[in-house]
């Protein structure tokens, strides 16, 4: 069994990793932060989204365990104090996993085509002037968008970024992407569909931004750099995002957890 070990800087987390690394010893667990079969992750949902980012090329190889320090996060459910369990039960048991749809973003621009894999979304956004932009799914013409800009995420993301948009909790076992708006401009003139959209495993969507605008698109939390972008097209990856499935907390759970926090006496 090889382990890697992705971590933020917070006191409180470098402890834990402190913990960890002696546990692996006593275990016999090997660490090896190049070619890992189980990425543990210590911090917060931000520390899991760098390590897919870092272990991309090898997702398909790689199953992830996210340890928090913080609150309770999504990526993150096994709690500080669970690690020696954590621990005993990676050197036992059979492994055994569950995975989650990722995003696949093509841009197509002046300098060649880029192919890029989000966990949360990606954005679309004006950067002064409102973003122009015209939206096809499955090559149909959908709308002609105005406003701030567009995102586009995929279950997992949609308790992140999406959510602030008035997108829809989706459970991650469903394969779709959702596509939210960033203040769309709706008068007698401009008018766009104005609620979110959910498409199927088989559709995806192309967006073609005006040629005058100016625009940034961001993944996962992260700019993306290319001269004069001519279209983008966003489906499910066909790569998964694998989680160790141990003890995985019950997704309703988790947003419960997150964004309303009631016990079960229904008090605060
Ligand atoms: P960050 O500013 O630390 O992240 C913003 C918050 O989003 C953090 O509380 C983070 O949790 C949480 N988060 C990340 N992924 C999540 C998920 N799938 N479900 C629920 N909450 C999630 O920046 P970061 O840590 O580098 O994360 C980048 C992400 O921030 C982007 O992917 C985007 O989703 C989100 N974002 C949100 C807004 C907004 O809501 N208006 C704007 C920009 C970016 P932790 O504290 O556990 O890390
Ligand atoms: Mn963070």
């Amino acid at each position: 069994m090889r382990v890697a070990i992705v971590y933020n800087h917070r006191p409180e987390t470098l402890a834990v990793v402190q913990e960890l690394e002696k546990l692996l010893v006593a275990h016999r667990i090997v660490r090896n932060d190049d070619h890992p079969e189980v990425v543990v992750t210590v911090g917060g949902d931000g520390t899991l989204l760098k390590a897919f980012h870092r272990y991309l090329p090898q997702i398909d190889h790689v199953r992830f365990i996210g340890v928090h320090t913080g609150h309770l996060g999504f990526y993150t459910d096994w709690r500080n104090y669970d690690v020696d369990r954590m621990v005993d039960a990676l050197s036992r048991r059979q492994p055994s996993s569950v995975s989650y749809p990722l995003l696949q973003l093509k841009i197509t621009a002046k300098d060649g085509v880029h192919v890029y894999t989000a966990l949360n979304e990606t954005t679309l956004k004006g950067i002064a002037k409102t973003l122009e932009a015209r939206v096809y799914i499955k090559n149909e013409f959908f709308e002609s968008f105005r406003g701030d800009g567009l995102c586009v995420s995929t279950p997992t993301g949609s308790t992140a970024y999406s959510k602030s948009l008035g997108g829809a909790v989706i459970h991650p076992r469903l394969k779709a992407l959702q596509m939210t708006e960033i203040a769309s401009i709706n008068n007698r003139v401009f008018r766009t569909l104005s609620s979110p959209i959910v498409i199927a495993p088989d559709e995806w969507i192309t967006i073609i931004p005006g040629e005058m605008t100016d625009f940034v698109v961001t993944l996962d939390g992260h700019q993306l750099w290319h001269r004069q972008i001519e279209k983008l097209e966003y489906r499910i990856s066909s790569h998964v995002i694998r989680f160790d499935k141990f003890e995985h907390t019950h997704f309703w759970s988790r947003v419960e957890d997150a964004f309303i926090g009631w016990d079960d006496t229904g008090q605060k």
